[in-house]
């Protein structure tokens, strides 16, 4: 489904020489299964996302590779293009969503902007589409959820408010960076649950984003452990936990939940 290839990544810094951030990744996404992209903080695993989602910060620049989804080459397209396939084919849940929930608007209203913003729904379809959506990911009540305001909601019924905005285009990639860790565990678990279930029910191909190698352990099928910038250890989720192969993949290992 998605393929990343010898992709690098160097940030422009005011009176320095530009940062290195990503440095030849290699990675795929086979449809229906998740991929974990674990490594600590600032490893580079949110820009790898944003590389993805063709939202790399202005100062940012690809130096090298290619990003293929299904048969479209995406880098080289113009940010107009990009829009387009973001807003259809692929969802991206961005590490700081649920602070960037509006306050001012209703739940249901920014679930379906996705739609609103690519012109794929009208109001009525959009608020039916959101209101199945609600209900899919778990939201009781979903037709008065609409209408709520964010801080009327816990921060685990956000994340799955977020989960259906970014499913509301019907993506057949969904991107999902952090989605659980400002979460206690026990939410935690079920919007993971939330995440393979939609794995299932509709042949999602999920890019997970998370420094907790445990929970790509537990839920990705396969792994890519990214440190400064490179893959370090990647491959099927068994394998690279039964045999992490490096020092830093079993420092995460053992810090993990
Ligand atoms: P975390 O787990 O803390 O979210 P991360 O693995 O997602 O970390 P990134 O956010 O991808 O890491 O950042 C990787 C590196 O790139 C960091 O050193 C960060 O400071 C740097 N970086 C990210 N964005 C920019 C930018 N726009 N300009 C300059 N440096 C940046
Ligand atoms: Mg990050």
């Amino acid at each position: 489904l998605l393929r990343v290839r010898d992709v690098s990544v160097e940030f422009a810094l005011p009176g320095r020489p530009a940062a290195r951030v990503l440095d030849g990744i290699d990675l795929d996404v086979a449809a229906g299964s998740i991929r974990a992209v674990v490594g600590e903080s600032g490893s580079g695993k949110s820009t790898l996302g944003r590389v993805v989602t063709g939202t790399l910060a202005g100062n940012g620049r690809l130096t090298s590779g290619e990003v293929v989804l299904g048969d479209r080459t995406l880098t080289g397209l113009s940010e107009r293009q990009y829009r387009t396939v973001r807003g259809k084919e692929i969802g991206y849940i961005p590490q700081d969503a649920l602070l960037g929930l509006n306050p001012l608007l209703p739940v249901g209203v920014q679930a379906g902007e996705p739609l609103r913003a690519h012109r794929l729904a009208s109001r009525a379809e959009r608020r039916e589409r959101v209101v199945d959506l609600f209900a899919k990911v778990g939201l009781r009540d979903p037709a008065r959820l609409y209408e709520r305001y964010p801080h009327e909601l816990s921060g685990g019924m956000c994340q799955r408010v977020l989960i259906a905005a970014a499913m509301s285009t019907r993506p057949k990639l969904l991107i999902a960076d952090e989605p659980t860790t400002a979460l206690d565990v026990t939410v935690q678990k079920t919007i993971l649950d939330l995440l393979s279930g939609l794995v299932e029910s509709e042949g999602l191909g999920i890019l997970l984003i998370t420094h907790d190698l445990g929970v790509a352990a537990e839920r990705a099928d396969d792994i890519a452990v990214v440190r400064d910038g490179r893959v370090v250890r990647g491959g099927r989720t068994g394998e690279v936990v039964a045999d992490p192969g490096d020092p830093y993949t079993e420092r995460l290992l053992r810090s993990s939940s």
